[in-house]
């Protein structure tokens, strides 16, 4: 059972605050998000639960147990990094084989728990060559089958896969999708890749400037985000954001006119997804009329965007649909597809 929890946890350097009052309950086998631009604190969060960082206000749980003033080899957890840290003098089998000789576990174990491993990252061909003889992809898969073969509770992961190329990512990602469901252990991954953050978490906790932002499911916040932060950080593209005013139900900014906006006069920013909106046709009255900024051939689909107070609205629009820059198109953007934020704190208000 490894249930980690975090209480009011905090990391100071003197007066820099690294991370905030850190609230939460991983359950048991979850995989868990920690997501944010750099120096948002998803590192620090994650060296704190594996003890190579102290913490300087709070209390970490790992199975229930306070682990604060435990040594990181006494916590049950296994950390894969970003650099691969393999030894270079010693082979594949070597370097998986090297936490069971540390942990003095029984060594007529040990070559039955490194097949193990490496079969599970599919490396068995590659045990006797050293990390210089080894492609990027194959040497991050050493340092997984590392973490696996000492069977720990809890994995730590921070942005592993951010030294492979795009391709590598992608298939490595779904490795570790399938691990993690195989191995069945608690996960803790820290990416700044959204795309990465959807596709592997059960939750996922967007951070800023140390402070958690939100918390939940990929649906969740990609459906309803807390805050203009996480809208403008979640999803490809991201959410539009036009800041604008409400007067008697009507949203008005430039280029853009929205009725039936139930919401009280005032200033208010509203989002929408590039896919909600669409691009009006056979004499359909959109909401927004902007001539075109730029339009873009994804392949499935063209995305069109336009500039609305100096920032760039896109709207998808079907694979087949041309026009030209700097014509007018006509979006339609009902506000039953819009997401409406505080134009002060940026906070979510419907
Ligand atoms: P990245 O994605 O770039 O790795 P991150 O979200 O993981 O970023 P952290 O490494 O957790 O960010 O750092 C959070 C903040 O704490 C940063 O502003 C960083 O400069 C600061 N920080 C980290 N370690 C120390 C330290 N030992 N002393 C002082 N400040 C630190």
């Amino acid at each position: 059972m490894a249930e980690i929890q975090l209480r009011n946890v905090h990391k100071r350097w003197g007066s820099f605050v690294g991370v905030e009052d850190f609230n939460l309950t991983i359950a048991d086998r979850e995989f868990l998000v920690l997501l944010g631009p750099s120096g948002c604190g998803k590192t620090t969060t994650m060296r704190m639960i594996a003890g190579l960082e102290d913490v300087t206000e709070g209390e970490i749980a790992i199975g229930g147990k306070v682990v604060n003033n435990l040594e990181p080899k006494d916590r049950d957890v296994s950390m894969v990094f970003q650099s691969y840290a393999l030894y270079p003098n010693m082979n594949v089998y070597e370097n998986i084989r090297f936490p069971l000789k540390v942990r003095g576990v029984d060594p007529t174990t040990h070559d039955e728990k490194v097949m193990r491993a490496a079969d599970m990252v599919e490396l068995r061909d590659f045990l006797h060559r050293k990390p210089a003889e080894l492609s990027g992809g194959q040497r991050q898969r050493v340092a997984l089958a590392r973490a696996i073969v000492r069977e720990p509770n809890v994995f730590l992961m921070d942005e592993p896969l951010s030294n492979l190329d795009a391709k590598l990512r992608v298939s490595t990602r779904a490795q570790i999708k399938n691990l993690s469901h195989e191995l069945a252990v608690t996960t803790i991954y820290v990416t700044h890749d959204q795309i990465e953050a959807m596709t592997l978490a059960d939750r996922v906790v967007v951070m800023k400037a140390g402070i958690v932002q939100q918390v939940g499911s990929p649906t969740d916040i990609y459906d309803t985000p807390a805050n203009t932060f996480v809208a403008s950080f979640i999803g490809s593209p991201a959410m539009n954001l036009i800041e604008g005013e409400v007067n008697g139900g009507m949203f008005h900014s430039e280029h853009t006119l929205i009725d039936g906006v139930n919401l009280p006069d005032g200033k208010l920013v509203l989002g929408f997804r590039a896919e909600d909106a669409w691009i009006a046709q056979d004499g359909e009255a959109g909401q927004i009329n902007a001539p075109i900024y730029t339009q873009e051939l994804l392949g499935d689909a063209v995305m069109i965007s336009v500039r609305i107070g100096g920032a760039l609205v896109s709207v998808k629009a079907d694979k087949t649909y041309r026009a030209e820059i700097g014509e007018t198109v006509s979006i339609c953007v009902p506000d039953t597809i819009c997401h409406h934020f505080a134009a002060d704190t940026g906070a979510r208000i419907g």
